[in-house]
């Protein structure tokens, strides 16, 4: 296995310079270049500034796990004060991101599903709108009698899905006895990695990687896949299940994305973070014909709402009419166009620096969760004990009132909006999709066929260790040259969302194959899926392929890949899919390559046991041409030339 160089990987991160020459985006270009004339800092002048990135950190050889350190791991001191090697250290520290992640994600999820409880029992003023997915989750855990009216099972869903996140007597993890592939069941029972519950195996990393713990790094490993599992079928699965029960099913629509969709004559809001139950409510809230009478009589159109990383991303395919403008680290840029009059932010990739930004202009910040503060910003929040969850529409209505209030006092001369505008097709699921090819089996046919060679789902967040949203470019137009479908979804999605790959004008860059396929049916190679929880509905879609196909998911011409991943929770995803039997492809290196043993694990070992590995290539034309080629020899390997 070849050593990663971590000098010639911090050689190759670019400058603020080059993303501001060479990011794809002419609306980011124009946005970078106005920040930088008023003197504004984004994060890009932050990673600059940040240069040269600690080596210990990139390898993942620095513990800070007790006080007798911090300990750096080095030839010269190959073992901390405690004894802990290399191996160890790197374990436990990557264990702590996924425990992290799945925090990450199980947090919002158990807020959803507690909406969908309340919601169930009377005690939250939304209707239940997802009645068939209701009737179909209910029947998979097998608590539909017949008798039971919707609230009900959707108060029981919601209570099987809560006992998967907190269980702490050891027993069955129900989502995963009821949705997942008995092969998969197989392959993690002979593992021995079937979690007990998501906080029982956070709680279980944590103690793991406490100072004089577990200090066999297999152990941790294994750890590491039980509480990646427990990521996939709560923190990911539990929360799609809970939110299709509230809010239905996506429905594909067209949208208006990038700045150029910013209306300066309308009262302007952002929808930023991850949590769908706020914007749920602020989306009413911009519908109520008082709140538009106020907004008219304050000199605006009307009111819009904008999306920001994956709250607003959820609450477009769910009730349109939300524009998306940017992923999380592009939110400063947005920010910047001075024509924002509410930012309604909940929890996740909501970086400290937007209140600095706001600053400059008369945008207010609205905080809407306990879990996530700014200095300066209101905070109009579900409280701890989320026992006023039942008031969201209230708040919602005053938030709305607060960006109304706040419109006359824009300053003309602070607006500064790209004109860079496209429309993209949104709002893809496994249901609609088979609706589009008239049955998954009709769809199974054309990969068979090779009119189809593959399926990516093309993901993840932004790293300015790459130029900003390059990569994703770079990977998808290479992959929709062989004729390849691309799922996306979360912050990668948005330069596909900008930069036409989710509309029609994208068959230019596809295939022929392809070509005539999707433009029989008049879509996009390129599907949306929504937010970065909706990875849930990407593997759905692999599943039930491989299921029509009788294969396992294993065998299947499919892969994920998230170039330009940032965080705890890219390194769940990856792994959630690694688990399924997928590979995972990556331009950044994840923080273990200063264990050899470790690294082996990641990218060698687990073919073995789960049929999968991560594979990373910093050049992403060469990332998007190994896939490729996995994809044809998994091709091969079924006979399907
Ligand atoms: Fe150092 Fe061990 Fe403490 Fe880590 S746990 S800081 S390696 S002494």
């Amino acid at each position: 296995m070849s050593q990663v160089d971590i000098n010639e990987l911090r050689k190759a991160f670019p400058t603020k310079q080059q993303v501001m020459d060479e990011t794809p985006d002419p609306g980011v270009r124009e946005m970078l270049e106005h920040l930088k004339s008023k003197n504004i800092e984004t994060a890009f002048d932050r990673f600059d500034a940040q240069k040269p990135h600690c080596n210990f950190g990139m390898n993942g050889t620095c513990c800070r796990i007790c006080h007798m350190g911090p300990c750096r791991i080095t030839k010269k001191t190959p073992r901390g004060v405690c004894g802990a090697d290399a191996h160890v250290v790197v374990a436990r520290n990557i264990l702590r991101w996924v425990a992290a992640g799945t925090a990450s994600h199980g947090s919002r999820s158990r807020e959803v599903i507690l909406a969908l409880k309340k919601a169930g029992a009377g005690e939250m003023n939304i209707p239940i709108r997802g009645i068939e997915k209701v009737k179909a989750v209910a029947k998979s855990f097998g608590i539909d009698d017949g008798q039971k009216h919707i609230q009900q099972l959707a108060e029981e869903i919601a209570d099987t899905l809560l006992s998967d996140l907190s269980r702490t007597i050891p027993s069955k993890h129900l989502t995963i006895q009821a949705m997942a592939p008995s092969e998969r069941i197989g392959v993690w029972t002979e593992l021995d990695i079937l979690p007990i519950g998501s906080y029982h195996e956070v709680f279980e990393s944590l103690h793991r990687t406490s100072t004089g713990t577990d200090g066999d790094w297999e152990n941790l490993m294994h750890q590491m896949l039980r509480c990646g599992l427990a990521f996939a079928w709560t923190s990911v699965v539990g929360a799609t299940t809970a939110a299709d029960c509230l809010y239905g099913l996506p429905q594909r629509s067209t949208i208006s994305t990038n700045f150029g969709s910013l209306e300066e004559n309308y009262v302007n809001i952002a929808i930023h973070g991850h949590s769908p139950v706020f914007p749920a409510a602020i989306v009413k809230a911009a519908t109520d014909p008082e709140l538009i009478a106020q907004a008219k009589a304050a000199g605006a159109e009307g009111i819009r709402l904008y999306g920001i990383c994956c709250s607003g991303l959820s609450a477009l395919y769910r009730f349109g009419n939300v524009h998306p403008l940017s992923n999380a680290l592009g939110a400063e840029l947005v920010m910047g166009t001075g024509a924002l009059d509410a930012w309604v932010v909940d929890v996740q990739d909501v970086y400290p620096s937007l209140t600095q930004v706001a600053e400059c202009f008369h945008t207010k910040i609205i905080t809407t969760n306990d879990s996530c503060r700014l200095p300066g910003a209101i905070h109009m929040a579900f409280n701890h004990e989320h026992s006023n969850m039942n008031q969201a529409e209230t708040l919602a209505q005053e938030i709305v009132g607060i960006a109304v209030r706040n419109y006359p006092l824009r300053k003309k001369e602070n607006i500064f909006i790209p004109q860079t505008k496209i429309d993209a097709e949104i709002g893809f699921s496994v249901e609609n999709i088979g609706e589009t090819f008239g049955s998954l089996d009709i769809l199974v046919d054309h990969i068979k066929e090779g009119r189809i060679k593959g399926i990516v789902n093309l993901v993840g967040c932004n790293n300015p260790k790459l130029v900003y949203e390059k990569a994703i470019t770079q990977v998808a137009d290479i992959l929709l040259a062989n004729d390849i479908i691309v799922l996306t979804n979360g912050c990668a999605s948005f330069p596909l969302l900008k930069l036409d790959y989710c509309n029609q004008n994208a068959y230019e860059k596809i295939g022929p194959n392809l070509r005539t396929l999707v433009s029989s049916k008049a879509i996009p190679p390129v599907w949306h899926m929504g937010e970065c929880l909706d990875n849930a509905r990407a593997s759905a879609l692999f599943r039930a392929l491989a299921d029509k196909a009788g294969q396992p998911i294993k065998k299947m011409p499919f892969a994920f890949s998230s170039p330009e991943w940032s965080n705890e929770k890219g390194v769940c995803a990856a792994l959630s899919f690694r688990l399924m039997g997928i590979n995972s492809y990556h331009c950044i290196h994840a923080p273990i390559t200063g264990s050899e043993k470790v690294q082996q694990f990641f990218t060698e070992d687990t073919l073995a046991t789960l049929g999968a590995v991560m594979v990373t290539i910093t050049d992403p034309t060469k990332l998007g041409e190994k896939i490729i080629a996995d994809i044809q020899k998994a091709r091969e390997e079924l006979g399907w030339e």
